[in-house]
């Protein structure tokens, strides 16, 4: 029985309430009224049901589709301002006791090598990717009890936040390893990391179960809980993603919005961010061997859609995509992207992109460098502003920031400060002059005059070498 406010992955995330969802919005695809009546409520900025949301998603008249991509801009435009925020995967081990068919750390592969970063590795990757200017990580592994504990990954990302080099620091760090406990939850929480990441990779229970065949992650229940277990513990930002190509994609984008819904429910925040990764092919993995891939113009759609539906959640897109489709569904409602990926164990320390323990190739291979200047020329201000975590303003807090739109005061001087941190330190000397003419115009786009004089005397203070300023 479907019930948001349930902790029973089957009750808030009902595949009966799926089943019945896809059929009215099949029945109402082309109800022209009760479309227009979802956009009008769109328009409120307040978000739509997962039953609104998917009567959009199968609508497919051209109109009402280029209505519906306009309204996810404008909403982008009013919640995020031009604003991206950049970070990079590190991945500390790919060793895994899972047997998910769609990955290449399967047990069973054979083919791929097997690495674990050891303390001392990982400090030499972290300088590497500070020396790139990035400021912000997500931490990767497998699910293997015995190789990479929770003690490892603690150690791990106690080692990441102590190195120091040259100007450089890893302000935020993500973590995106399997479900676990509420105590090792509460154990991360301590250890000061940002948000819990957490792919659901298909909502569909049967399809769930033939996809992880062996392994702890098996468990549909378990897996899909984790984010109960995360809030129990302590994590109030938490981020959803599907994996898509797996299922169908009205199928998981309904138990997305509902897992949202039923976050929302039981402990008044939603999630923080969504990520929308695309199967990728991958060592002992060919994309093709599975049925549900989607088009560019259907993931946009989606991408626009998740905009709509849930405003104040960010949106993340990795290197999976890309330049191009990264292009469009930048425009569309993203505010997170990652740049500059390597997504081998121990790759950022290599001269050259290693691809033997690769997890999936990467299809937007420029530096961190050339991401930058590129969203800058379209008109992007790329954020590494770690300041929210840092002042507390988690969970609901965060989402009350949002509301009383201090947005412009709050993030917009902060990405300023971090740009002009990069252009300092990192940018090539023609990345740094379109960066410097773009704070200068930015500037004016701080409504709070105090605000405004405050953020130009640090950005005085940072031309000087000084460092780390945040609202
Ligand atoms: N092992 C952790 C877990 O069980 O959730 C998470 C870390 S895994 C390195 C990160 C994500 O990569 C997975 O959740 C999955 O969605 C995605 N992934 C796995 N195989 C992929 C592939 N072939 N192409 C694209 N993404 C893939």
């Amino acid at each position: 029985m479907y019930n948001p406010k349930s902790k029973k992955a089957e009750e808030f995330i009902s595949h009966d309430e799926i089943l019945d969802t896809l059929k009215y919005a099949d029945d109402n695809k082309e109800n022209i009224k009760l479309i227009d009546e979802i956009l009008e409520k769109a328009k409120e900025r307040k978000g739509l049901t997962h039953r609104e949301a998917s009567v959009l998603l199968a609508c497919e008249i051209p109109e009402k589709v280029q209505e519906m991509y306009d309204l996810a801009e404008q909403i982008k435009k009013d919640f995020y301002g031009n604003r991206i925020v950049i970070f990079a995967p590190l991945y500390l081990s790919n060793y895994c006791v899972n047997g998910c068919v769609y990955c290449p750390y399967h047990i069973k592969n054979k083919t791929i090598a097997r690495k674990k970063l050891t303390q001392e590795e990982i400090k030499k990757e972290v300088i590497a990717l500070q020396d790139t200017g990035h400021k912000r990580l997500a931490i990767e592994a497998g699910e293997d009890p015995k190789m990479n504990p929770i003690e490892y990954i603690l150690e791990s990302i106690n080692t990441i936040y102590s190195i120091k080099h040259k100007n450089g620091a890893i302000r935020r760090v993500n973590v995106n390893i399997a479900a676990t406990t509420v105590e090792n939850y509460r154990k991360l929480k301590e250890a000061g990391i940002g948000t819990y990441i957490l792919f659901q990779e298909t909502y569909h229970k049967e399809s769930y179960e033939v996809l992880h065949p062996t392994g702890p992650k098996h468990d549909y229940a378990y897996h899909t809980e984790a984010m109960d277990r995360a809030m129990e513990g302590g994590i109030d930002d938490v981020g959803l993603g599907v994996l898509f190509g797996l299922e169908l994609y009205r199928y998981e984008f309904a138990g997305l919005l509902m897992h949202a819904e039923h976050l929302e429910a039981v402990y008044g925040v939603g999630p923080h961010t969504i990520s929308v990764p695309r199967l990728k092919k991958a060592n002992d993995i060919d994309p093709d061997t599975f049925d549900n891939g989607i088009s560019d113009d259907t993931f946009a759609k989606i991408c626009a859609l998740i905009r709509i539906a849930v405003p104040y959640t960010g949106m993340i897109i990795s290197t999976r995509e890309s330049q191009e489709v990264r292009e469009k569904v930048i425009r569309l409602g993203v505010s997170q992207i990652s740049g500059a990926s390597r997504t081998s164990v121990g790759g950022y320390a290599e001269a050259e992109r290693p691809h033997d323990t690769e997890q999936f190739d990467v299809s937007d291979q420029r530096s961190l460098d050339e991401v930058v200047k590129w969203l800058m020329e379209m008109g992007y201000i790329p954020s590494f502003c770690t300041a929210c975590y840092r002042e507390g303003r988690t969970g609901d807090r965060f989402m009350a920031l949002c509301k009383a739109k201090q947005i412009q005061n709050c993030c917009h001087p902060n990405a300023l400060m971090t740009l002009k941190e990069f252009l300092m330190d990192y940018a090539s000397e023609e990345t740094r002059k379109i960066g410097e003419a773009l704070i200068n115009a930015e500037l004016n786009n701080i409504p709070k005059e105090n605000v405004r004089e405050i953020c130009k005397d640090h950005l005085g203070k940072i031309q000087q070498g000084i460092r780390d300023f945040r609202f």
